[in-house]
């Protein structure tokens, strides 16, 4: 409508000009060429009129129309946030929006006097990234997107991502470059803070898992090439799970960082250490190092985890068991190499001495383990595995909100073997996801209980990549929630980043599946894994369950409560909501509460119980704050 009134107007003005400039010759025509006032005379001139009126008006029409279109770019332009412009292919900048001043420091004026300011403000070394994307761009003509430097008036380097795309005139010819400029200097802090923790223990500061195996790798690369050998030694800690049960998890976690710290400084810079599992340390020998030499370092270790710790009034003495793997003979990657390693530890330990080099032989010991097979397949099947359940708690008033369901696998002693160690077993055997399912659906059927007998509770259960991947996952889990009498907003799931990353678009699409039908899905054990931000930002999830190492951390100062705060900051910027695991004491909790960590899980709350103790603990709760003291002991 007012599109049209605008034209209507600009015909209208056109054809009074019109009039106004021809009505003089009319009058002046009748005057002194007809002497007399002829109407008919009046029709040549009146036509002319119009018609150049009309054609006044359409040029009226588009100007006004150019104009208001170059406004209207301009307020959309200048009130975004991102620095924008738009570039003649000779170099002269047609726009720059204002938003270049806070991200350069320089004017939208400057820039337009100087558009060479432009390439002057990428930083040196990204130059030529910056150079072969807009060469791309004038030979495809395709949108180009890079991630690179920008230097400011004050020369701080800031992180941009750069969106280069054509403008192109209607013969399809590039005629400028139109390119937005966004600021990303916060997420890739973020970024590259994840990927540190990608790499170190947080407990020991150590290289982590997959750091030592990268590095072991390239290590086995480099030897092969010159020809060379070299050692790779397992350590493993005699009885430490003796100091855990005895005086707490947080004076093994203390022996743990004291023992890291020592061990460091007592190995040569050449050597490669780091903290492979709880109790587990590797060390590659540089290219060259012979048996002996390994000989001698293992004995250099044990000395120094022998001698005494004292930690809170307490003297500690550790013992180690030592297994030695030599590339080539060996094993030829570093996954062969530590099984090896490992293997021959394994024998040093059960023969109770203290350092054991690989042979042949030991693969043959793999037998004893058979056995352990043969009685958890048979578990499995004959579902014996039996579920446990962890309150997961409000942080502030102790409320329970949430019950992670836990595999237990009893012993014929009545004794638990430990999830951590028959869960990887069942993972070998390929009967994980039978029994992640049998946990599954005890735990929903046990839901379905407490839902009528009124616990607002919701349960939380653990997938592992073999039963995520399946194809009738998302069915399988719908149709036992179904068939538990419960509905999907009751049930969370937990999956681990490497469930996650081998098959990453399998599991966006499970994701998308499950989160649609309203169970809520959370990535566990954060911190332990890769971190890439990646799969985080691109698989969207509802909750983050940080690990307890981080946790535990927190007490050791500033710096590990920043990372705590940091992982906090990261969930918060995605969205999502997080549960400290691992909370063991009251000053975690007060810090945790503190930094606004709303859910947490932990021994200081309760530890894994049987149903029927559950239940008792949420009677005694009652919906009010549980005594938190006393809730530990289970
Ligand atoms: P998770 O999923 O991270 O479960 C939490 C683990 O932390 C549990 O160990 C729990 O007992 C332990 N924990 C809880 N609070 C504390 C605390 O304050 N301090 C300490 N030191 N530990 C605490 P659990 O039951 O031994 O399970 C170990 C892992 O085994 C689980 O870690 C999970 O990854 C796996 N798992 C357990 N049940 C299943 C299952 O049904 N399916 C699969 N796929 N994995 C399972
Ligand atoms: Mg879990
Ligand atoms: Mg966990």
């Amino acid at each position: 409508m007012e599109h049209s009134r605008y034209k209507i107007i600009a015909y209208l003005q056109g054809i009074l000009a019109a009039i106004l400039v021809i009505a003089p010759f009319a009058v002046l025509q009748h005057i002194y060429v007809v002497g007399a006032f002829r109407p008919q005379y009046l029709a040549i001139p009146a036509l002319v009129a119009v018609v150049l009126g009309l054609l006044l008006g359409t040029v009226l029409w588009l100007h006004r129309d150019l104009r208001r279109q170059g406004e209207l770019f301009k307020a959309v332009a200048d009130f975004a946030l991102e620095f924008s412009y738009v570039q003649r292919l000779d170099g002269r900048l047609l726009y720059v929006s204002p938003a270049v001043e806070s991200l350069t420091g320089y004017s939208a004026d400057a820039l337009l006097a100087d558009p060479t300011l432009v390439d002057r403000c990428i930083h040196p070394d990204d130059a030529p990234l910056w150079r072969e994307s807009h060469e791309r761009l004038r030979q495809t003509r395709e949108p180009q997107v890079v991630e690179l430097r920008m230097l400011t008036a004050e020369g701080e380097s800031r992180w941009v991502r750069h969106y280069a795309g054509p403008v192109l005139d209607a013969a399809g010819a590039l005629t400028a470059i139109r390119a937005t400029t966004i600021d990303v200097t916060r997420q890739k802090d973020y970024e590259s803070y994840i990927r540190m923790l990608a790499d170190y223990d947080p407990l020991t500061e150590l290289p982590n898992r997959r750091y030592l195996q990268r590095e072991l790798q390239a290590a086995v690369q480099q030897a092969a090439a010159r020809g060379a050998e070299f050692a790779v030694i397992f350590m493993d800690l005699d009885r430490f799970k003796f100091v855990n049960d005895a005086h707490g998890h947080s004076v093994g976690d203390q022996l743990l960082i004291k023992l890291a710290q020592r061990l460091r400084a007592g190995c040569r810079a050449d050597v490669l250490l780091g903290r492979f599992g709880g109790d587990e340390f590797v060390f590659v020998l540089p290219a060259g190092s012979t048996r002996d030499d390994a000989q001698a370092v293992a004995t250099k270790l044990l000395a120094i985890a022998n001698e005494p710790f004292t930690q809170q009034g307490l003297r500690f003495s550790l013992g180690a068991s030592f297994g030695v793997a030599m590339y080539p003979a060996d094993g030829l990657n570093a996954e062969a190499l530590i099984k090896n390693a490992d293997a021959a530890m394994y024998q040093a330990k059960r023969a109770s001495e203290s350092v054991r080099f690989f042979s042949q032989e030991m693969g043959d010991q793999a037998t004893a383990a058979v056995h352990w097979e043969t009685l958890l397949r048979e578990a499995i099947t004959q579902r014996h595995i039996e579920v446990y359940y962890q309150p997961i708690v409000e942080v502030a008033t102790g409320r329970v909100l949430a019950v992670e369901a836990l595999a237990r696998w009893r012993q014929p002693d009545g004794s638990f073997l430990s999830p951590a160690t028959f869960i990887p077993l069942a993972e070998e055997l390929g009967r994980i996801h039978l029994l992640d399912a049998q946990v599954a659906e005890k735990a929903f059927v046990q839901l379905g209980r407490w839902r009528k007998a009124g616990y607002d509770i919701k349960v939380s259960v653990n997938a592992s990549a073999r039963r995520f991947q399946q194809p009738d996952f998302c069915t399988e889990l719908f149709r036992g929630i179904a068939e538990a009498g419960i509905v999907p907003r009751d049930v969370k799931l937990e999956l681990t980043e490497s469930t996650l990353i081998e098959d990453m678009d399998g599991s966006r699409a499970r994701i998308a599946e499950l989160r649609e039908a309203g169970i809520e899905v959370a990535i566990d054990d954060f911190g332990t894994g890769f971190s890439s931000l990646g799969y985080l930002t691109s698989l969207p999830m509802d909750i983050l369950k940080m690990d307890r190492a981080f946790i535990s951390a927190m007490e050791r100062g500033r710096r590990h409560r920043a990372v705590v705060e940091g992982v906090l900051g990261l969930a918060r910027s995605l969205e999502m909501s997080v549960i400290a695991e691992g909370v063991e004491t009251e000053a975690q909790r007060q810090m945790l509460a503190a930094m606004g960590c709303e859910a947490a899980q932990g021994f200081l709350f309760a530890c894994p119980m049987p149903a029927a103790e559950l239940e008792a603990y949420l009677r005694a709760q009652g919906g009010a704050a549980p005594d938190r003291r006393g809730a530990g002991g289970a």
